[in-house]
Formats: C-alpha cells, structure tokens, sequence
C-alpha cells in the first residue's frame, strides 16, 4: 500500500511560518497586501477568490478586490493595474485567467509589476527559471511540486523524473526546477510514443494531462513516487487527479491525492509570494 502525500502538512507547515514573518513585518509597521483582480463574474474565479479572501483575512494579509466589467476596455484594464503597480501598500497581484478574448493577455502578463507578480506570469520572471536563477519568485503549482517532494523527503539528484505536460504554468518550469536539483528530467506530451514504458521506468513521475483516471499500474511501478497535479471532472460530482488512484495505490511506493494533494499547497505558496515580496519592497 502506498504512502499518501497529503498536501495539508506542507500547507500547514508553509502558513506556520508565514504566520511568523507577517506577525514580524506587522511589528515594523508593514501589512502584506494582495491586490486580486477578477475580470466577469465565472463562477470558478469567484469561489477561489473567496477561499483565497477567507484565508488572507486568517493570516493577516490584507486584500484589496478589483472586480471589473467583462467588457473592460484594454487601455482601461491597463490604466487599473498601472495604478495597482505603482501603489506602494500594494505587494502581491493576482488575476484571474484566462481573460476575455478581447484583452490582450500576454501585453498583461508583462506588464504585471515583475516584483509584485506573485503567481509568476511575468515573461522576465518566468526567464529566471529558465536560466537556473531559481532564488525569484515560483510559479505556485510547480513550486507546489517542489515543496511536497521536499517535505517528504525525496532526494532528486540523479533520480529519473518523468513529466508528462509541457505547459509554461506546470511542466516547462516544473522541469527547470527538478533539473536544477540535478534530476534526470523527461518531459512527456500528447505526442510522446510508448509513455507507459518511460514513466514506468522513472523513479517520480509528475502528471498534469488533464484527463481523468487515465494512468493506470501500466504506468508505473512498485518504486514509483507519483504526484498527480491535475484536477479533472470525476462525472459524479467529485475532482479526480489523472491517476486512477484506487487502482494504483496498491501498486506503487507513495502518491499525492485528488483532491487533499498538489492543490492544497498552492494557495498557501501564492499567498508567500505575497509576504516575500512586502519583506523585499515594502
Ligand atoms: P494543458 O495546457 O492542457 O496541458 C496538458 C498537457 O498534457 C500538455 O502538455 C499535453 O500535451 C499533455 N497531454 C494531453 N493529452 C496527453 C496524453 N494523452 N498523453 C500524454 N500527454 C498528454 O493544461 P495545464 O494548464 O498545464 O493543466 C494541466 C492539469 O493540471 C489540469 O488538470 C489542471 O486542472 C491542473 N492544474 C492544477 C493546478 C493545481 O494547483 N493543482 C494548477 C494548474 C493546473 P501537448 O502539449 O502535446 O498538448
């Protein structure tokens, strides 16, 4: 039986200490505060928002909520976070993707205050990963990876990682940041041939396909240490991870849940990101 990677401890253990440093920053006067910038009403923007709203408020972050017209004007869009950007008592900015068609999504991810982009979609911090800088700000859900693998305490030099995604938010930066620890990193696609002889051979393997229940035992073996990222429709109602965990966890040496897994770290590095950047420039 394997052992189940809960992602609350690395949470918990993640706001103890940011519980600390706010307590320290409010002695000096300074209070991290993120602004949220939410573009319609979609009902998935909303509920985030106000779990990320109910956690800032328990752990002293302040929030200021930017609520805009889905037919916001670019250049309107643009003078808002213009204004978010330059305010000082304004440390951490998070918006809600993707965009109405019409705003021009990459012109915003760089325009984001690089500082103050605490979910990493600015291209220059985004660079820094790529380059191997790895002491600026995370994207939260490979960062998230990072972290739970730490927390249980898997060693990844020289380890056989096997990603399957390619995307700029999970995979490409997951697999700059596991090659910076020296791992043997694979990075697998729609288009790989034979994924289940690669990721069965791999020490780790990351999944973040998108598809639910698709990876079965063929996939793995009894060594495999698996993190599953994805959050997919189970059809009933529920979430469900890309591994079919029922199946697998008899089957494999340890794996993250869905839900109670990945998920649960990234809130908490996000909101770090805020209080990293209030230490740094506030
Ligand atoms: P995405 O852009 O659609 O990426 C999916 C990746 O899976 C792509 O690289 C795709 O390959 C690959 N893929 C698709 N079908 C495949 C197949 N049959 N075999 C092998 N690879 C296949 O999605 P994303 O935004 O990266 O998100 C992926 C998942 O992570 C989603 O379930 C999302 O909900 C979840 N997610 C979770 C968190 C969290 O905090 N836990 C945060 C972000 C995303 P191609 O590149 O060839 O298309």
């Amino acid at each position: 039986m394997a052992e189940i990677l809960k992602g609350k401890p690395v949470a918990d253990a993640i706001r103890d200490n940011l519980i600390k440093d706010i307590e320290l920053l409010k002695e000096k006067g300074m209070t991290p505060t993120l602004a949220v910038v939410r573009v319609g009403n979609r009902t998935d923007d909303v509920s985030y928002e106000n779990s990320i709203l109910k956690r800032c408020a328990t752990m002293g972050i302040e929030t200021k909520l930017f609520t805009l017209d889905p037919c916001i004007e670019m250049e309107k869009f643009i003078d808002i976070l213009s204004g978010i950007n330059k305010d000082e008592n304004i440390h951490g900015i998070l918006t809600f993707r993707p965009f109405p068609k019409h705003l021009d999504a990459e012109f915003i991810n760089g325009f984001i205050n690089a500082e103050k982009d605490c979910d990493c979609m600015n291209p220059d911090n985004l660079e820094n990963i790529f380059e191997g800088k790895m002491d600026g700000v995370m994207p939260c859900t490979p960062e998230a990876v990072m972290e739970i693998l730490k927390f249980y305490g898997y060693k990844l030099e020289g380890k056989n990682i096997a990603v399957i995604n390619r995307s700029m938010v999970v995979g490409k930066p997951l697999s700059m940041m596991l090659l910076a620890e020296n791992a043997t990193v694979t990075i697998c696609h729609s288009k790989s041939k034979n994924l289940a002889e690669i990721t069965s051979k791999a020490d780790i393997v990351v999944t973040a396909v998108g598809r639910a229940n698709m990876l079965d035992n063929s996939y793995f073996n009894k060594d495999s240490v698996v993190i599953d990222v994805s959050i997919n429709d189970a059809g009933d109602g529920k979430i469900c991870g890309d591994v079919n965990l029922e199946l697998v966890k008899e089957n494999v040496a340890a794996i993250t849940p869905v839900p109670g897994g990945v998920g649960s770290v990234t809130t908490n590095l996000l909101l770090k990101h805020v209080v990293e950047s209030c230490k740094n420039n506030g």
